[in-house]
């Protein structure tokens, strides 16, 4: 018996190898012809770049791109080529809150219902010429992510790249739906855990899947149900330790001071929304090397948002492009971009961020988010030029990912 059994594993381990193995045909080349090419930090007019299976093999003035004579030119007249855009705070298991309160979509929509929508949803995002996200919990959803990643990548459903955190960590009784009945037992939209526990939870995550570890730093459960610190500093350092052991970062949702002071000391590499964050508090985050994803999109209208952004800002905080999208609809992430430079970064700087910039806080840097040879082929063309107008990345005409092409002019 032993034997056969081994020989179907192997079997096994074969096939799933060959299906999973992603990207463009070996031997297929393009030559794409735009106006200019953001190459994720600077702006080059009259270049272009060369494609060869799932990687980039050159960029540089169009008259020096040397194509072989089976090349296929993909011609963007007037366009400019970018980077594919990075979110790295999304969630494709969430649809707006327009639609469906976030207390209802947790508590009553299964999660066959949530993941078909979110088949729908990553077609959507990738259509928008965002070909990598940092999914931040699914929301009630269990583990749904990690399947729906694998079935990106192989070729099941067209969709960008993910990173994904799974069920995400929140502290007992801080978090919803919230409102029911005291003695009922409501699922919650996360993983409770505290104390020694939290060793064993972020274990558990990881042995399912989670690339990131995501944890609520504060949430709205003080007294006058406004935000207030949730997991002590000790705690937040025992999540960090633990995710750190496997290689894996954390990223902590916060938009206290305290919370926020809490999870850099504590070491957390990422800060989400940061909505109250104070001029030291975004030092201590730029001595520290903590960077923010503010999701303007979704709370740039709470007060004091553009106060603590620009505070954020002058503070020389590295910035990341991240919409909270899921509360709002997918597809239209370019809404953070723009508010963005709406509160004064700069629309290059504001392109850094979803490129550039991402790459290096998802650690990602040596394969996404420049156009530069040797790293992934993904690509994006745009009417217009985006660093003069960012509002010209809503016109995406042209989208690759891996060296595939899912949008043509
Ligand atoms: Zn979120």
């Amino acid at each position: 018996m032993r034997k056969p059994t081994r020989l179907l594993f192997l079997f096994t381990l074969a096939a799933s190898a060959v299906l999973s193995t992603q990207g463009a045909p070996a031997d297929s080349v393009y030559v794409l012809k735009p106006a200019r090419v953001f190459d994720g930090d600077v702006m080059h007019e009259g270049w272009g770049a060369m494609v060869r299976a799932d990687k980039i093999e050159a960029v540089g003035p169009l008259a020096e791109l040397k194509a072989p004579p089976a090349a296929k030119v993909i011609d963007l007249p007037g366009l400019t080529l970018l980077p594919g855009l990075i979110e790295a705070h999304s969630h494709v298991l969430l649809h707006p809150y327009n639609e469906t309160s976030w207390n209802d979509q947790v508590a009553h929509e299964s999660q066959a219902l949530r993941v078909a929508r979110a088949t729908n949803h990553l077609r959507a995002t990738l259509l928008a010429g965002f070909t990598t996200i940092r999914d931040l919990g699914t929301e009630g959803a269990g583990y749904a992510d990690v399947g729906l990643k694998q079935a990106v990548e192989q070729g099941i459903i067209p969709g960008p790249r993910m990173l994904v955190a799974t069920r995400a960590i929140v502290a007992t009784g801080s978090y919803g739906p919230k409102g029911y009945a005291e003695d009922s037992h409501v699922p919650q939209g996360a993983e409770e855990a505290d104390g020694d526990n939290l060793i064993r939870v972020v274990r558990d995550q990881i042995g399912h899947g989670a690339d990131w570890i995501k944890v609520y730093a504060d949430y709205r459960w003080s007294p006058d149900n406004t935000a207030a610190p949730t997991f002590s500093l000790d705690e937040l350092k025992l999540i960090v330790d633990t995710a750190r052991s496997s290689g894996r970062p954390v990223s902590a949702h916060s938009t206290t001071p305290d919370g926020m002071r809490r999870s850099i000391l504590a070491g957390v590499e990422t800060i989400e929304h940061g909505t109250a964050g104070t001029p030291e508090v975004f030092k201590l985050m730029k001595e520290h090397g903590v960077a923010l994803i503010p999701t303007l999109a979704a709370t740039g209208a709470r007060p004091g948002a553009k106060e603590s952004f620009q505070a954020a800002l002058a503070a020389g905080v590295t910035i990341g492009n991240g919409s909270d999208v899921g509360v709002f609809a997918h597809g239209t992430n370019v809404l953070e971009l723009e508010a963005m430079v709406r509160f004064g970064m700069t629309p290059v700087d504001a392109l850094k961020s979803a490129t550039s910039v991402d790459a290096r806080i998802l650690h990602m840097e040596t394969k996404i988010g420049r156009v530069a040879p040797g790293l992934l082929a993904d690509l994006i063309a745009v009417e217009g030029d985006p660093s003069k107008d960012i509002s010209a990345l809503w016109h995406v005409m042209l989208v690759m990912k891996d060296g595939v092409v899912y949008k043509t002019p």
